[in-house]
């Protein structure tokens, strides 16, 4: 037994921990009921063919990433490695064309058997944003503004978007077709995980971390390019309203996404803060993916954001917990069961209340109460609960006794005027 652990890659978040999270998604939550953004919650498991034709064979994800596995009925099972593609599926399932315009997102844990380092792990968390149905500029520009704002919302400091446009599929053909020719000319200078992508994903070798083949790719032809008139006005339209807005940004022209149906804006936000995985968001416009997975013609725009990289990120601020209001100590037969009665009352007031169990010594008990920091203690002994009343102690922030009082307990009067006096009174 003793030598049962977690799996490589994956962890287990504690109650110290996870006051952090709580809070990051506290705040994550409201900012995206202000954006009016609605919530989906799709499977963990789907069919693996759902992410081959959503993600593509040709990616990194599909072709090296993937918990899959064949279950008992012999179907083929993927773990998800990511949000979008089961979004669009349950979109498509759910029947799209009655509901054409929607801004969703999605929250949990997404799989990828990769090497665990510090931000990259097997099991991890994300948070995805989809607008679905939307074409213009200016969705572009909100989404990225949404995913802007969150992250200053959550004080993340040194945060950098980079931007780029992929055209559209006629722009980035035309590319491909001259970027082909240049791989197979220049094939052997690069990398040997690019020189097997030229066939299977050229465009992917465009964001090589290889430094050799960066440096051979800065006299590839560009993209950029290739736009035609549409694409570039388009582009320079986002730009010019990210300046409005006062969103800095750099383009990046190796930013890309591998698949034949990204589409127009990609984009990265990351941070100086992170070290080596310092991508804290991905996004970009996804024009032709409903379609090719059998919906009908929908653009659509979303980005992703790491959990485990914005806790990371995330300030010291918010792993502030709320101390508990009320800890209530008590002792004997009597006083046992009045004091649960009371702790259940005094929930009721959106109190946090602690009601010691231990049935421990008076003095084990304040201890306990004390190392929670509680604001105040109500104490029931055999002489409290044979008076039909408890003594309630409020305690000023350093820790002194600065009132006290006793209250009958059938005087529900007495009770919530203390509680609004002292215990709500910030
Ligand atoms: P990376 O280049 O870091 O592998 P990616 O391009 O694979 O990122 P996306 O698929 O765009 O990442 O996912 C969006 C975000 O999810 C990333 O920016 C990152 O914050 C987070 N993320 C991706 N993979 C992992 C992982 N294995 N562990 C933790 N976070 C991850
Ligand atoms: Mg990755």
């Amino acid at each position: 037994m003793n030598n049962l652990r977690n799996l490589r890659g994956t962890i287990d978040l504690l109650p110290e921990q996870l006051i952090k999270w709580q809070n990051v998604e506290k705040i994550l939550l409201e900012q995206l009921s202000r954006a009016s953004i609605k919530e989906i919650r799709t499977p963990l498991l789907e069919m693996t063919e759902l992410f081959i034709r959503g993600i593509g064979e040709g990616t990194d994800v599909v072709s090296k990433e993937m918990y899959t596995f064949i279950d008992r009925g012999e179907r083929s099972c993927t773990l998800r490695p990511e949000g979008t593609a089961s979004v669009a599926r349950a979109l498509i399932q759910n029947g799209i064309s009655s509901n054409p315009l929607q801004k969703l997102w999605y929250m949990g844990p997404m799989f990828r058997y990769e090497r665990p380092q510090a931000g990259r792990q097997r099991q991890f968390h994300q948070l995805g944003v989809e607008f679905i149905g939307y074409e213009s500029v200016r969705s572009d520009l909100d989404i990225i503004a949404l995913a802007w704002d969150i992250l200053g919302k959550l004080g993340i400091k040194e945060l950098n978007l980079e931007i780029n446009t992929l055209g559209d599929v006629n722009d980035r053909l035309n590319f491909q077709k001259s970027f082909l020719k240049w791989l197979e000319n220049n094939k052997n200078s690069l990398d040997l995980d690019s020189q097997k992508r030229i066939h299977k994903n050229p465009l992917r070798i465009l964001d090589s971390k290889n430094i050799q083949t960066k440096k051979v790719l800065e006299n590839a032809p560009r993209l950029f390019d290739f736009l035609s008139e549409k694409s570039h006005e388009r582009y320079s339209c986002l730009k010019r309203q990210l300046e409005t807005l006062k969103i800095p940004f750099v383009e990046n022209y190796n930013l890309v996404r591998g698949l034949d149906y990204y589409t127009h804006t990609a984009f990265e936000i990351t941070s100086g803060a992170l070290g080596s995985q310092a991508t804290v968001c991905g996004g970009g416009r996804y024009d032709n993916l409903i379609k090719q997975m059998g919906g009908p013609n929908t653009p659509a725009i979303g980005f992703a954001i790491g959990l485990e990289r914005l806790i990371l990120l995330a300030g010291k601020d918010l792993e502030v917990v709320r101390n508990t209001d009320i800890y209530i100590i008590n002792q004997g037969l009597i006083a046992e069961s009045l004091a649960m009665n009371l702790s259940r009352k005094l929930r009721n007031y959106n109190l946090i209340v602690e009601l010691d169990l231990s049935g421990a010594s008076f003095s084990k008990q304040f201890k306990k109460a004390n190392k929670l920091k509680s604001k105040s203690i109500i104490v029931i002994g055999d002489e409290e609960a044979a008076n039909k009343e408890f003594l309630i102690r409020l305690f000023d922030r350093s820790g002194n006794e600065n009132q006290e009082e006793i209250i009958s307990f059938e005087n529900d009067i007495k009770l919530e005027k203390w509680i609004n006096n002292y215990l709500l009174a910030k």
